[in-house]
């Protein structure tokens, strides 16, 4: 997001607005905390998955993580800005990205390739690596073809000083899918990957397979680390898992009107109204991160009962069918939340728009003010 981008000071705007509560974040640390084998990395890429990096990141640590993980060097810094001053790696960048800055900021990066290899050795300072190993993505990380002579010149770097092999990591395909066999292939693929770093002579002491799914549903690839991002904010791909979700979502109805049976809806008319109703306007589109795919599918609580969205989501605004008895302009309607209160949850939304939850909630718009409710004892800190 640029610096002038247009987003609504906190507490200004009655508009929509994203409610981020940071104790259902401590709870699902804990809860993953204690099924890790080993430390667990909280992963805050993309702003903490649209939570707030720096928020997440925060709770997290005081809740079980003992380290950090982003994608991106540009990702680190506002970490290290805000005091955090735990173990983190940055695992995906560019030959060419500002290697010298993350050793000089105690930033861990990972290694795919000899090229990033040769620039993380050539930058100023000893960094610590992770030699990263594609188990079965076919993506980031290095092709098992080339890991030999990556761990072989990896520990040439190290015996030179110009670099230190902290960790070895790898990730899996479909760990959503605790069933299918490409989990083992990716599991004996690590092993192999772990042996021949230490024939090369490496002693990797952090050793990470495992994501949220993994660590939930599949011991044997908790190693000595896992790296959950989507956990923490009540993601589990596997569905293996109860976490609790910790956005909310509410706007306000800007508009009511009666309208006659008949009448057609928002652009192309694809919804014509069964019979009179009012219909409700509410100032949030697919630019503020609604899918436009949801459109005649999604659904908002409207005083404690569900309505359907009707009619095509545009950008800034979309159309519910409120029913007879209407409400007053003005009051909030509840687009998501936990799901507690009969709200529809993130996964529904996903699902009317044949997504996944990360989807969704990276996706919320910089138009939408974010309201973060933190965890009591944590609120000096925040
Ligand atoms: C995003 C990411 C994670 C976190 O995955 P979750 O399923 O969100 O826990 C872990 N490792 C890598 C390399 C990632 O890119």
């Amino acid at each position: 997001m640029s610096a002038t981008a247009i987003a609504p000071r906190a507490g200004t705007s009655s508009g929509p607005r994203l409610d981020i509560d940071l104790q259902a974040v401590g709870r699902n640390t804990r809860l993953l905390a204690d099924r890790a084998a080993g430390e667990l990395m909280a992963v805050v890429k993309a702003d903490g998955f649209g939570h707030g990096a720096v928020d997440v990141a925060r709770t997290a640590l005081a809740h079980g993580a003992t380290r950090l993980g982003v994608t991106t060097l540009d990702e680190a810094w506002p970490l290290r800005d805000a005091g955090l001053a735990v173990p983190l790696l940055s695992w995906l960048n560019p030959v060419d990205a500002d290697y010298g800055s993350a050793a000089a900021r105690d930033v861990d990066v990972a290694v795919p390739s000899l090229q990033h290899l040769a620039a993380v050795a050539a930058a100023p300072g000893r960094s610590r690596v992770h030699l990263h190993l594609d188990t079965g993505l076919a993506r980031d990380g290095a092709d098992p073809a080339s890991w030999g002579q990556l761990c072989r010149a990896a520990r040439r770097a190290e015996q030179r000083g110009e670099v230190e092999v902290v960790g070895v990591m790898g990730h899996l395909a479909c760990a959503d899918e605790p069933g299918d066999e490409s989990n083992a292939l990716g599991r004996t693929r690590f092993a192999w990957g772990l042996e021949t770093a230490r024939a090369a002579g490496l002693r990797p002491r952090d050793r990470h397979l495992a994501a949220t799914s993994a660590t939930l549903n599949d011991p044997r690839a908790h190693h000595t680390m896992s790296r959950v991002g989507a956990g923490l904010v009540g993601i589990d791909p596997s569905g293996s898992t109860r976490l609790h979700p910790a956005m909310t979502l509410t706007a306000p109805v800007v508009q009511v009107r009666k309208v006659r049976a008949g009448t057609p809806v928002g652009y192309g008319h694809t919804h014509r109204t069964a019979a009179a109703t009012h219909l409700g306007l509410l100032p949030i589109g697919y630019a503020d991160g609604l899918p436009r795919l949801a459109s005649g599918r999604g659904q908002v609580l409207v005083r404690g009962v569900r309505r359907p969205v009707v009619g095509r989501i545009s950008m800034d605004q979309l159309v519910v069918d409120l029913g007879s008895r209407g409400i007053d302009q003005g009051e909030t309607v509840t687009l998501f939340g936990p799901g507690t209160h009969g709200e529809p949850t993130v996964s529904e939304w996903a699902a009317w728009a044949d997504t996944i939850e990360h989807e969704i909630v990276t996706g919320i718009g910089a138009r939408v003010e974010r309201r973060t409710r933190p965890v009591p004892h944590l609120r000096s800190l925040s």
